[in-house]
């Protein structure tokens, strides 16, 4: 690529180092290239298969009864993901939201909830009720509700290699203890130093867990993993997957809400919960209409392509400065979460402020750490999106503790991410930032 500092606001050096860079992500970019085109038809094609028509686009109002644009975007997602049935909605507000809604569909009081892959992401732990909320316990948690909690982590084990297929079956054969277990899984690392569980693990583990435990159910947390595989988590049969739409499956577009995704006795239990017994799926209207989650899941497949990409330049951008990322830049992906530590609360800020200064929305502002709602400690969040909060958007979330991480993720288009960085380069040198062993 030949790109003439001129036309830029940045230094030489780093306009150089960029370019360096992107020249040596060929390879790996290409690689997204062909995951995208794989995605791109797998989308098209689910169109297609369920007929998809302008009238689908309309809005609908009160009940929401033969609310056709709503009927076929669920039957539309329930193709894309590989799934018998979806509920997409956009009453929900969040993943913590859907999350929330799905367990409260699927456990029962004496139930247990096994999460295998570690302490879940730090919203979702009030709603089990292992962490106070805003305003302290909560009896509204499922701990409230007499659904018991455990965890162990080896799914994210057998990720990192550190046990095996059949010591991992093992270590279930130790927590499963009773038919009546939801098994959680988080594919993504939230703000954890983990590793995400990629789609091969998730073969390995459900195959275990079908011929094992067949009656064992399981909530995948999606968050932020959908079409990083030409594959998702309902074809392997989990029996709930959940995410948000103003993360990957919204394509940027979308502008709230959330999916499940998975057998239609399951689904229509997490209808029930979000809505009510009896009423199920056949209620919910949108008076907005639907243009934007059909533009936006077309699009997304590109769209989380450019994400990644911009991923795999930061990893490799910062890497270069001498910071630690992960993963690293030729590393597998199976989520669009880059971490990048810092070190220093200085350098996260700089970078949190470098990345807001760098976005369509808001540039003016300036991030500051604040206590966020359901955050045990300060985080920075620079985010200057069109959809607030919106992840698949460039954005970077920073907890206010060492090593400093930062979490940088999404990017509708990678130029928007290279940029960010490379002015995030420039005022680290400005405030003479360099990472411990480099001056
Ligand atoms: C984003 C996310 C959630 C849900 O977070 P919201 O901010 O409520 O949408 C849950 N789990 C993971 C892994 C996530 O990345």
């Amino acid at each position: 690529m030949r790109l003439h500092q001129s036309r830029f606001d940045v230094s030489k050096g780093t306009l150089e180092l960029a370019l360096e860079c992107i020249a040596e992500l060929e390879d790996v970019w290409n690689r997204i290239d062909e995951l995208v085109f794989c995605n791109q038809v797998r989308v098209l094609e689910a169109f297609g298969d369920t007929r998809i028509s302008l009238s689908h686009m309309w809005p609908s109002t009160g009940y929401g009864y033969g609310d056709t644009g709503r009927d076929g975007l669920e039957r539309l997602f329930a193709k894309v993901f590989g799934g018998e049935s979806a509920l997409v909605r956009l009453a929900w507000t969040s993943g913590t939201h859907v999350l929330k809604t799905a367990l409260f569909g699927l456990l029962r009081p004496g139930d247990v909830l096994l999460s295998v892959t570690g302490t879940p992401y730090e919203t979702l732990r009030p709603v089990i009720g292992i962490e106070p909320g805003e305003n302290g316990p909560s009896s509204n948690s499922l701990a409230g509700l007499g659904v018991r909690y455990r965890e162990c982590s080896c799914l994210v084990d057998f990720e990192s290699g550190l046990i095996d297929s059949s010591e991992m079956e093992n270590v279930l054969a130790e927590h499963i203890v009773e038919d009546n277990t939801v098994i959680f899984i988080q594919r993504s690392r939230g703000y954890s130093s983990r590793k995400t569980i990629s789609m091969e693990s998730m073969r390995t583990f459900m195959e275990i867990l079908n011929r094992r435990w067949p009656n064992v159910l399981t909530l995948v947390d999606n968050c932020y993993c959908e079409f990083t595989h030409v594959y998702e988590p309902p074809s392997l049969g989990v029996s709930i997957t959940a995410g948000s739409l103003i993360k990957n499956p919204g394509g940027g577009l979308a502008s709230t809400g959330g999916y499940v995704v998975g057998p239609e006795k399951y689904v229509d239990l997490v209808a029930e919960s979000l809505y009510a017994p009896g009423l199920g799926k056949e209620a919910g209207s949108n008076p907005y209409g639907y243009r934007d989650v059909y533009q936006g899941v077309f699009l997304a497949p590109k769209v989380v392509g450019e994400a990644l990409k911009g991923a795999c330049f930061a990893s490799l951008f910062f890497s270069r400065l001498g910071y630690k990322t992960d993963p690293g830049p030729f590393e597998s992906r199976g989520d669009i979460v880059q971490q990048i530590d810092m070190e220093t609360p200085e350098a996260l800020i700089a970078l949190a402020k470098a990345v807001q200064a760098a976005s369509p929305v808001d540039s003016f502002v300036s991030p500051e750490p604040w206590d966020m709602p359901g955050y045990a400690h300060k985080v920075i969040m620079a985010a200057g999106t069109f959809v607030q909060g919106s992840s698949i958007e460039l954005s970077c979330d920073g907890p206010f503790i060492p090593p400093y991480s930062a979490y940088l993720q999404g990017g509708l288009t990678k130029e928007h991410v290279v940029y960010a960085c490379m002015k995030a380069k420039d005022a680290l040198d400005e405030l003479g930032i360099a990472p411990a062993g480099r001056t």
